[in-house]
């Protein structure tokens, strides 16, 4: 016998969610979707219809449902995508700017591809190879995000948007919170809520629609919306940070346990930081400038992180920002 959709009592169901513990057939399954993230998009005032809006997209499930949901609330005249190509050899990401490239052409959504090789002169490999000859052991994870987030908001600025749109979901979302509460950092704490100023007039405010749609509700939408699966592995992926390993498999043992304790730990971290934290958060005044680059840095910096590294390995570039 056939499960019939809890939503609509007709069509079969394809979808069980355990945090609700409903049986969802595939078009209730993606009106649901649409409806928590609009609901969010709308209880933080992610972004107005006038605004324009960029998403930055790596060109993974999460992208695919971000941009394939996104573009049914907001007007793609005024959307546009950046997608950075960090330049490691073996992680081919010509095929996932391929499909980025196709739905925006469609939608007639702008397309920015920008590469580290351009932006900073090396692909990733080099910097991390440069390093390494220098007796270095950054992470590659380092230079790759702190490269991915300086060209993001240049494009968003020098192009005049009004907000950056982040792929991150769910799960992404409550490992930093617990991270950031384990380092007891109040500052990035601050930073994980929708509601946080932004600490630099050169910052262009990053909103992340997707923060309470599940990873693994990503994954069931895109492949039922027929999106192909690269998901070739970064050959860095060993360099990542182990406490975001040990915390994610910590919070995945807590949801199987328990369904919905992930919805739970985010809202709960949220409330703590709206009834806390944010209140202290708008004396936090406007961040410092880099002595060499003039990139917001943080409180207690005289030069960025940026500066810092690409001194470290010998290139004197002062990077835009
Ligand atoms: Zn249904
Ligand atoms: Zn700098």
């Amino acid at each position: 016998m056939i499960r019939r959709c809890d939503a609509c009592g007709e069509a079969e169901a394809r979808v069980a969610q355990r945090h609700t513990g409903r049986a969802l057939c595939s078009r209730c399954f993606r009106e649901d979707l649409l409806r928590r993230l609009g609901e969010e998009v709308e209880r933080y005032r992610m972004f107005s219809p006038s605004e324009r809006v960029l998403l930055a997209l790596s060109g993974g499930k999460d992208s695919f449902v971000l941009l394939d949901l996104v573009k049914e609330v907001h007007d793609p005249g005024r959307m546009g995508i950046v997608t950075v190509i960090e330049g490691v050899e073996g992680y081919n990401r010509a095929d996932d700017v391929a499909w980025i490239a196709d739905v925006a052409r469609s939608y007639g959504i702008d397309l920015h591809v920008a590469s580290f090789k351009e932006f900073a002169g090396l692909g990733l490999d080099e910097l991390v190879s440069l390093d390494r000859s220098r007796g270095l052991k950054t992470s590659p994870c380092t230079y790759c995000g702190v490269l991915r987030r300086r060209i993001i908001n240049h494009y968003a600025r020098t192009l005049g948007y009004d907000r950056v749109l982040t792929a991150h979901n769910l799960d992404d979302e409550v490992q930093t919170y617990v991270m950031n509460l384990l380092r007891g950092d109040r500052v990035r704490l601050i930073q994980g809520h929708p509601l946080s100023p932004t600490l630099s007039r050169y910052f262009v405010k990053r909103v992340k629609p997707l923060r309470k749609i599940y990873e693994w509700e990503t994954a069931v939408y895109a492949f039922m919306r027929g999106f192909k699966f690269q998901e070739t592995e970064c050959p860095y992926i060993r360099f990542r940070p182990t406490l975001r390993a040990v915390v994610r498999d910590y919070l995945y043992e807590v949801e199987r346990a328990r369904p919905g304790s992930l919805l739970r730990i985010l809202e709960a971290v949220d409330r703590y930081v709206e009834r806390e934290l944010l209140p202290e958060a708008s004396r936090l005044g406007e961040l410092p400038q880099c002595s060499v680059c003039g990139s917001p840095t943080a409180y207690s910096r005289r030069t960025c992180v940026l500066c810092d590294l690409l001194q470290k390995i010998g290139l004197p570039a002062r990077l835009p920002f």
